[in-house]
C-alpha cells in the first residue's frame, strides 16, 4: 500500500489567503494518498478556510491553534524576532501523535507553507523516506538555491548564503520526516516557539538526526521541485472600494 503523506500546512487570515490555499490545494489534488492537515492561526476556525477544504475533496483535517500575542509579529517589533507558524506546526504534529500509529499507518510528515511553489515530483520523492529526506528549495539562503550537496548518496555539506554555520542550514519545505520516527524514535521533537527565525528548522532537525543520517531525494539532491516563492500583498485601498460599491458599480 502506497504510504501515507501528511502535509501540514499553518494558514492566517490576509487579502492573499484564499488564493495561496487555492494554489496549494489545486497542487495537492493531484497527489494521491495525501492527508491535509491545514491549521489556522486564529481563535476559530473560519468559513473560508472551511468552504475551501470542503470543495477541493482532499482528505483533510481543520484545526486551528492563535498564536499567542507575545510570539505574534507586531507592529512596533521587526519581522525577523519572531519566527511564523511555529505553534500551528506543533499542533499539526500534535495530532497525528494523537490520532495516528506507526503500526498502523506507514507514512512521512511534510510541512507544506501555504505560499509556496510545488512540483507534484516532490510527492513522489518523500514518500518512501525511512528516516528524514532532504532536497534544494530555490530562492531561501539568500541565494538561487539552498540545500544539501551530496556525493555517493550522502549529504556532505550545504549550500548556503546565510548562516552557513547552522547544523541544518536549510528551509522548512527542504525535508520530510517518517512517521516512525515522529512517532516512535522521537515523540518529544517539536518546534521551538522561542527560536530566532531561521533557526527553526535547524534546531527541529537537531532533535530527530544528523547530517549522515539523512537521504538525499531529487535526484542526489540535483533538483529542484521546491520554490520558496512569498506573493506581494496586493495595494487595496479599502475605503475607497467601499465608496464604490456603494455607487452600485460592481455587484
Ligand atoms: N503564518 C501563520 N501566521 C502568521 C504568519 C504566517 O500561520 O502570523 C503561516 C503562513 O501562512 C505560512 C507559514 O506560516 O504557511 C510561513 O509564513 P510565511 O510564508 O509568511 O513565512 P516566510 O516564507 O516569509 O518565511
Ligand atoms: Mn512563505
Amino acid at each position: 500500500k502506497l504510504p501515507t503523506i501528511f502535509a501540514i500546512t499553518p494558514t492566517y487570515r490576509r487579502f492573499l489567503q484564499k488564493a495561496e490555499l487555492t494554489r496549494t490545494a489545486q497542487t495537492l489534488k493531484h497527489i494521491k494518498n495525501l492527508h491535509w492537515i491545514v491549521v489556522e492561526d486564529s481563535h476559530e476556525k473560519t468559513n473560508l478556510v472551511k468552504r475551501l477544504l470542503n470543495h477541493f475533496g482532499i482528505r483533510y483535517t481543520h484545526l486551528n491553534v492563535r498564536t499567542p500575542v507575545e510570539m505574534r509579529i507586531g507592529r512596533n517589533k521587526p519581522w525577523w524576532t519572531k519566527s511564523r507558524g511555529t505553534e500551528q506546526r506543533n499542533v499539526g504534529l500534535k495530532w497525528i501523535r494523537d490520532n495516528i500509529k506507526a503500526n498502523e499507518t506507514k507514512g512521512v510528515v511534510y510541512f507544506a507553507d501555504d505560499d509556496n511553489t510545488y512540483d507534484i515530483r516532490l510527492f513522489d520523492e518523500m514518500r518512501t523516506i525511512n528516516t528524514v529526506g532532504v532536497w534544494p528549495v530555490a530562492f531561501t539562503g539568500a541565494a538561487r538555491w539552498a540545500g544539501p550537496i551530496c556525493e555517493d548518496g550522502h549529504v556532505v555539506g550545504f549550500h548556503t548564503n546565510w548562516k552557513p554555520f547552522r547544523t541544518f542550514p536549510v528551509d522548512m519545505s527542504a525535508f520530510a520526516v517518517s512517521l516512525k520516527k515522529l512517532l516512535v524514535e522521537r515523540p518529544e521533537a517539536r518546534f521551538d516557539p522561542d527560536i530566532k527565525p531561521g533557526f527553526l528548522e535547524t534546531s527541529f532537525l537537531e532533535q530527530i538526526t544528523t547530517m549522515e543520517q539523512l537521504e538525499p531525494k531529487a535526484s542526489n539532491c540535483m533538483k529542484v521541485y521546491v520554490w520558496h516563492t512569498r506573493t506581494e500583498t496586493p495595494i487595496i485601498n479599502i475605503n475607497g472600494e467601499k465608496q464604490l460599491i456603494k455607487r452600485g458599480k460592481p455587484s
